[in-house]
């Protein structure tokens, strides 16, 4: 008997969605329901998967089937972030994409990863990153037609330095509906201090001249702000950037990681970090109040987000959930881009899949690590803090104080926010 039908004799029939051809649930002769299919697999004489069914038929690599179908049995992927090279143009001195594998990815390991995303039928979102990803320009046009062709319901994003985007790619971007983000960390002289190229010299000029060419063609676009103690104390800065941009829609704040070249970074105080963000708030409002235009802060809007859905748990991390894969350029599968290179927070490698027992014991190691969070008064309005940060911080079993006060400082706006409302009521 071929090693295939044994195999395939265990699983006997499955049941699939209509709308697709990947296996969603299985279990041995489950009769079919509402919008699903009762099919039987064979395995045909060249060891692929024949999925034989009422309407429909297919047949994949018998390898690839079993994957799909342990990836089927797992939490659904929500958000996949593809690091497309460790490679940058760029030397941020707080950079840690210099660690990560310096190859670029093929577009069959790009393939295989959002398969596997795909494979839960939910919308997801894929975020391309580096490094810089615009150094694998062909490897994004080839996602993005895959993504289409197969009309996945993937929310694509890029993070990127924008050095690299001229006309075409910023037309291509736009046409393609890739949220743009961008990072830049203030007026040139605190960006210049922190985002450098390998010779020493700034890189706002790079990074504007790109923003601009993004507005050229109607493309807005996110920008993330590191935050390290060179740079806090101008904070506000990054707001007039964004209105003088003009196609800036959020801000988000991302404190400085003690990773990689990070570690050797002065991080922000916290006390410095509230008397910024508060700052940086009477800025983003007197500017609102000028131009009429309002800018999103990330912060605030998960804020906002959270009151309205009252999950109760943790709404920030991904990986805690067990919903997110960081997939580096040589198909390694990690639970967060943050934690790239550390054994303990492999998920396993697109040949393979992710495996749903170190799915299930990261995510729970992670919820142990970071018990402070639940108990904490803001928690409902937080969402919980960022384990990859605490973890670089080195915090044992105590929050991260800059996080905490980032936080706080947007929950306490939005209480303020609620209780004019009352108020005016
Ligand atoms: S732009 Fe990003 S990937 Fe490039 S050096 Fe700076 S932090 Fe690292
Ligand atoms: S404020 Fe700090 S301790 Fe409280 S939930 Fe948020 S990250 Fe956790």
């Amino acid at each position: 008997m071929p090693l295939g039908l044994k195999v395939l004799g265990r699983f006997g029939r499955v049941k699939i969605r209509k709308s697709g051809e990947l296996p969603v649930l299985w279990s041995p002769l489950l009769p079919a329901s509402d919008g699903e299919e009762a099919v039987q697999i064979f395995p045909c004489e060249f060891f692929h998967a024949k999925v034989l069914g009422h309407h429909q038929s297919s047949s994949c690599r018998l390898e690839d089937f079993f994957i799909m179908l342990r990836q089927s049995t797992t939490r659904p992927v929500r958000m996949l972030i593809l690091g497309l090279t460790g490679q940058c143009n760029f030397a941020c001195v707080y950079c840690y994409a210099h660690e990560h594998p310096q190859e670029r990815m093929s577009f069959a390991t790009a393939r295989q990863a959002i398969d596997l995303a795909a494979v839960g039928g939910k919308p997801f979102v894929l975020q391309l990153s580096g490094g810089e990803p615009l150094l694998a320009f062909d490897v994004i046009e080839e996602i993005a037609a895959y993504v289409k062709q197969k009309k996945l319901p993937a929310i694509m994003q890029i993070q990127t330095n924008a050095s690299l985007i001229d006309r075409a790619k910023a037309i291509f971007l736009r046409d393609r509906q890739i949220g743009v983000g961008i990072s830049l960390d203030g007026r040139p002289n605190q960006n210049d201090a922190l985002r450098k190229l390998p010779d020493g010299s700034g890189t706002s000029r790079l990074i504007l001249a790109g923003a601009a060419t993004l507005a050229s063609v109607g493309v807005e676009t996110g920008i993330t702000c590191v935050v390290a103690d060179s740079n806090v104390r101008q904070l506000s800065g990054i707001v007039e950037i964004a209105y003088y941009l003009g196609n800036v829609r959020k801000i988000g704040f991302d404190l400085l990681r003690a990773q990689g070249r990070g570690a050797g970074v002065k991080a922000a105080a916290a006390a410095d970090l509230q008397v910024a963000l508060e700052q940086v708030l009477v800025t983003a409002a007197k500017l609102e109040c000028q131009t009429g235009r309002a800018l999103i802060f990330a912060h605030r809007e998960r804020v906002e987000s959270l009151c309205t859905q009252c999950s109760g748990g943790f709404a920030h991390c991904h990986a805690m959930n067990g919903e997110a894969a960081f997939v580096n350029a040589v198909g390694e599968i990690y639970a967060c881009a943050s934690l790239s290179g550390f054994p303990a927070f492999r998920l396993g490698h697109v040949d393979t899949g992710i495996d749903p027992e170190l799915v299930q014991a990261i995510s729970e190691m992670i919820r142990g690590s970071m018990a402070f969070c639940p108990v904490c008064d803001s928690f409902s309005l937080c969402g919980g803090g960022c384990f990859a940060r605490w973890y670089g911080a080195g915090c044992a079993s105590e929050p991260y104080p800059p996080e905490c006060t980032l936080k706080q400082v947007f929950i306490r706006e939005h209480r303020l926010r609620q209780d004019k409302t009352q108020v005016f009521k």
